[in-house]
């Protein structure tokens, strides 16, 4: 379905924001969630208003959630309970809630009853009507709520206010099929759908044409993209057309399963000049007996072999991966599994998790649950083992020249530059200003922790 433009120049005309009029969006969780909250803000502009960073100065607070862990809800409910004060001073103020907690069952009215003060709740699969949403509390003064289970359609042709000017998110599919039993993902994005190729590729061409240089293409699961479609292809096919866009100059993608992640997309990425040697392979647990309760349907040698194919093809690859600590029934032998896997594959990143009962979920119902104490021991020890093994491939790099994306200047020295080399390291250095936005060679002179320091070449 195509994103109905004229309408939304129809509520700019009525006046749906008094121009200049801000808003401020907070987005929690994933890359996915990002990419909504740039089409929020894209549709915003649209209708006359501007961004603003301070929640006092907006006339719109939004906040898109996620719940994949329990931290992140209680985040939210928190920062919630804090925006009563800003509505009792400015009773104008309209408070908008959306993104994955709003699809759990019985949330919206939870969240209705306890903060009344919030206008407008919608979820993952009706965001685009968000400036109708506005339009009604503006005009007739009511709340509104609305959450849509059935995900029936893709719409495209939404406007989108990116942040970055360099690189872009593109979604390639909405959706996951797997179930793994901790995971919430399914029952709050719904079932698995694929954009169309040529959708895809005319945004690429678009983002190209505005000075694009990057583009990550997002989905739960990439490597099952295709399915439903009319025209047979496969993930790598895509990766393929994709890599045929001129002026395109880097393309990378997330997240890869393990259990579908096929040889002939490790092929691509080897014989494809624009496909970063980097790839996303969550593997959750070293021990085979977690990842079968987890439902994950691979081995530990299974991905043990994956990893091996891919290192063997692919010179350089940098190779990064989710670890869940503290699944119930994890014994320390299953624990001790996952660090001696981790120190197999010698990861280049990890995002570690301690496990967090989601409601509806198989592993919620799951007995011997482990004791937080125990959780937090083990997480430690992984953090620091895994903390080890960066600094390790990091340090080296020291003394080689590496091809860097220009991104901007440094996060903490407005002096320095920073981007990504090929495979996603994050380089801090010296060099021109004219540089941002272009591919450049940096002489690597020292490694830390999380990133590297160097100079252009
Ligand atoms: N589709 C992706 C990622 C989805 S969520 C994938 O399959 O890899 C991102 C990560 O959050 C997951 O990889 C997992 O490591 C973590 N996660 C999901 N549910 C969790 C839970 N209940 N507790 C702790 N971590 C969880
Ligand atoms: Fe969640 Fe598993 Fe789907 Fe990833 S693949 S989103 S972890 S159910």
């Amino acid at each position: 379905m195509q994103y109905n433009i004229k309408e939304l120049n129809n509520w700019r005309s009525n006046a749906v924001s008094n121009i200049n009029d801000k808003y401020y969006i907070e987005t929690w969780g994933c890359q996915m969630n990002e990419e909504d909250s740039e089409k929020l803000s894209g549709m915003l502009k649209r209708i006359g208003y501007e961004s603003t960073e301070v929640k006092e100065d907006a006339s719109i607070i939004i906040f898109n959630t996620c719940c994949v862990r329990e931290n992140a809800e209680n985040k939210v409910f928190g920062n919630l309970g804090a925006l009563k004060a800003l509505k009792a001073k400015n009773p104008n103020l309209i408070i908008a809630i959306c993104g994955c907690m709003m699809q759990q069952k019985g949330m919206a009215d939870k969240i209705l009853t306890t903060f009344p003060y919030v206008d407008i709740i919608f979820g993952t699969h009706n965001s685009y009507k968000f400036p109708e949403y506005l339009n009604t509390v503006k005009q007739q003064g009511v709340q509104v709520k609305e959450i849509v289970n059935k995900e029936d359609k893709i719409v495209e042709g939404i406007p989108i206010d990116r942040k970055s000017d360099i690189k872009a998110f593109v979604t390639i599919m909405y959706g996951c099929n797997n179930f793994c039993t901790y995971c919430v993902v399914p029952y709050v994005r719904g079932r698995e759908r694929s954009r169309k190729p040529e959708d895809i590729e005319k945004e690429i061409k678009d983002l190209v044409a505005a000075g694009y240089k990057e583009v990550t293409l997002l989905g739960q699961n990439v490597n099952s993209y295709g399915k439903g479609l009319e025209e047979e292809l496969t993930f790598a096919d895509l990766l393929r057309r994709i890599n045929s866009i001129e002026g395109l100059e880097r393309v990378r993608f997330m997240t890869s399963h393990p259990k579908d992640l096929t040889e002939d997309v490790i092929m691509a990425i080897k014989e494809c000049d624009k496909l970063c040697e980097q790839i996303h392979l969550p593997v959750q647990s070293g021990s085979s007996r977690v990842l079968k309760e987890m439902n994950r349907s691979y081995t530990k040698e299974q991905y043990l072999e994956l990893v091996k194919k891919i290192k063997q093809e692919i010179p350089d690859v940098s190779i990064s991966t989710d670890i869940i600590i503290g699944f119930p029934g994890e014994t320390e032998e299953d624990f001790n599994e996952t660090l001696d896997l981790v120190k197999q594959v010698e990861y280049d990143s990890a995002f570690t998790f301690i496990y967090s009962r989601r409601q509806y979920t198989p592993a919620d119902r799951m007995e011997d649950q482990i004791p937080d104490d125990i959780k937090h021991a083990r997480f430690n020890k992984l953090v620091d083992a895994v903390n080890e093994i960066i600094a390790k491939k990091n340090a080296t790099y020291e003394g080689k020249v590496v091809e860097v994306l220009v991104e901007g200047t440094s996060k903490n020295d407005e002096n320095r530059l920073m981007g990504r080399t090929r495979n996603g390291k994050l380089v801090n250095f010296d060099g021109c200003k004219e540089s941002v936005g272009k591919l450049v060679n940096v002489n690597i002179t020292r490694a830390q922790a999380f990133s590297l320091v160097g100079e252009e070449v």
